[in-house]
This record gives structure tokens, C-alpha cells and sequence, in this order.
């Protein structure tokens, strides 16, 4: 009998509600890979963070959706080490930090409704995510940007275990934080996303629901790795 080898998938999708580790798992998993890792949760928050910065009203959807249009958002391999998975610049300015705001994150998720802003982006999303060996990241990856990736994990884990590990991840980081704070923005996020009438957040039929309240990072990426064997 011949060895059998079978290749990892080359697409894959990791879904899930805000702070359900997706990116950090994700990460690890296209550096074992070899692999790209797009965190497309960056692009909303690119967007919602210039029209912030530009005074727009965020109301405005036909306004917010032609700056979507016109304005060109950079993912570069990383210039510094302070942590980032990646530099994200907009007009040769360098945001990766400002993007991960409590201000942004308090509009990201009206924008992220907009049909139009998603439209610019998951075209964008799409044709990188088609060329393979990817490990893409966000809401609707598995139902809308790539419905047929070859493998397609959806994350949950209970608001309150998702809080307590944004809280953490932020107090490392010597930031200031406020749990029950960080709870119900992310319940509201959630809310948002969930039922917004274009590409909501919703695991695909095809998807593999992982629960990780009871895992840690490594056990979550063990299992994934297997998954993808
Ligand atoms: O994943 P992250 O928390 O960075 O995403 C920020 C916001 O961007 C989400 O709350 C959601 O509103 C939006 N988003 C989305 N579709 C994706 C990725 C992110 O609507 N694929």
C-alpha cells in the first residue's frame, strides 16, 4: 500500500463574533502554513477610522461608501516589532494602531452594514483570497467572500469569556480597560453584525462550529491543525 499525502486546504475561513480569537489562531496557523494571513476585520476599521479622522458624517452612507470606493488601503509586512501582525498604512500614514481605538470600534459596525462599503471590500478580499494559501479571517468569509473555501471554522465562545480575554490582552498591553465596559460594546457589536441585512455574521452550512470556551489558544490551534489534515 502506497503512503497517502494529503495537502492542508488551501483556503481557509475563520468566522466568529468579536474577540473570539480568531486573528490570533489564524496567525499562527498561516505561519505554520506558510501561508497569508488576512484579518479582514483591518479594512472596516480602515475605513471607519478616515472617515473619523475626516469629520464625515458616518450617517452619510452614500458619502462613507464613496470614500470606501476611492480610497487605497496598504497591508505590508510588519516595520516594526511591536507586536503587529502587519503595517497598515492610508495615504503613506501609518494606522495599525489607530484602527484598534475604542472610537473606531464604537462606528466600525455601522459602516461594516453599509452594502456598498462591503461591496468594495469583499471584491477586494475575494480576488487575494482565490489565489490560495490563505487563511482569511472576519464575519462572512465562509458565506460570502469565499463560499467555496476548502475549509471553513466558525468561533464562539460565551460574551463574558470574550470580554475577559479582550480585557487581558488589553491590560498587557498597558492599556487602560474596563471590563464590563468592553462586555456590553461587544454585545452591541455583535448585535449589530449579526443582524445587518447584507452578509451578517452567521456560520456557514458548511462550517465547523468550534467552541472555545473551555480551550486555550494552543489546544484551539491543535485542533484546527488536525482539522486541517
Ligand atoms: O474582526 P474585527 O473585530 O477587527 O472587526 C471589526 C468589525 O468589522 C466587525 O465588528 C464588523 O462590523 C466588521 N467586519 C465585517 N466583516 C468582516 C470583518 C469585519 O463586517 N469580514
Amino acid at each position: 500500500m502506497g503512503t497517502m499525502t494529503k495537502t492542508p486546504p488551501s483556503t481557509i475561513a475563520l468566522d466568529g463574533p468579536a474577540a473570539s480569537g480568531k486573528s490570533t489562531v489564524g496567525k499562527r496557523l498561516a505561519d505554520q502554513l506558510g501561508y497569508l494571513f488576512f484579518d479582514t476585520g483591518i479594512m472596516y476599521r480602515a475605513v471607519t477610522w478616515i472617515a473619523l479622522s475626516r469629520d464625515m458624517d458616518l450617517k452619510n452612507e452614500a458619502a462613507v461608501t464613496a470614500m470606501a470606493q476611492e480610497t487605497q488601503i496598504d497591508i505590508r509586512q510588519p516595520t516594526q516589532n511591536d507586536g503587529r501582525a502587519c503595517d497598515i498604512l492610508v495615504e503613506d500614514r501609518d494606522i495599525t494602531w489607530d484602527i484598534r481605538s475604542g472610537n473606531v470600534e464604537a462606528y466600525v459596525s455601522i459602516v461594516a452594514a453599509y452594502a456598498g462599503v462591503r461591496k468594495a471590500l469583499t471584491d477586494q478580499q475575494r480576488r487575494i483570497g482565490l489565489r490560495g494559501g490563505v487563511v482569511m479571517v472576519g464575519r462572512d468569509i465562509g458565506t460570502v467572500v469565499l463560499p467555496e473555501a476548502d475549509l471553513k471554522v466558525y468561533m464562539i465562545a460565551s460574551a463574558e469569556e470574550r470580554a475577559r480575554r479582550r480585557h487581558t490582552e488589553l491590560t498587557a498591553r498597558g492599556e487602560e480597560s474596563n471590563y464590563d465596559e468592553i462586555l456590553s460594546k461587544m454585545i452591541e457589536r455583535d448585535r449589530i453584525d449579526s443582524t445587518r441585512a447584507v452578509a451578517p455574521l452567521r456560520p456557514a452550512d458548511d462550517a465547523l462550529i468550534l467552541d472555545t470556551d473551555n480551550m486555550n489558544e494552543s489546544q484551539v490551534y491543535e485542533r484546527i491543525m488536525e482539522l486541517c489534515k
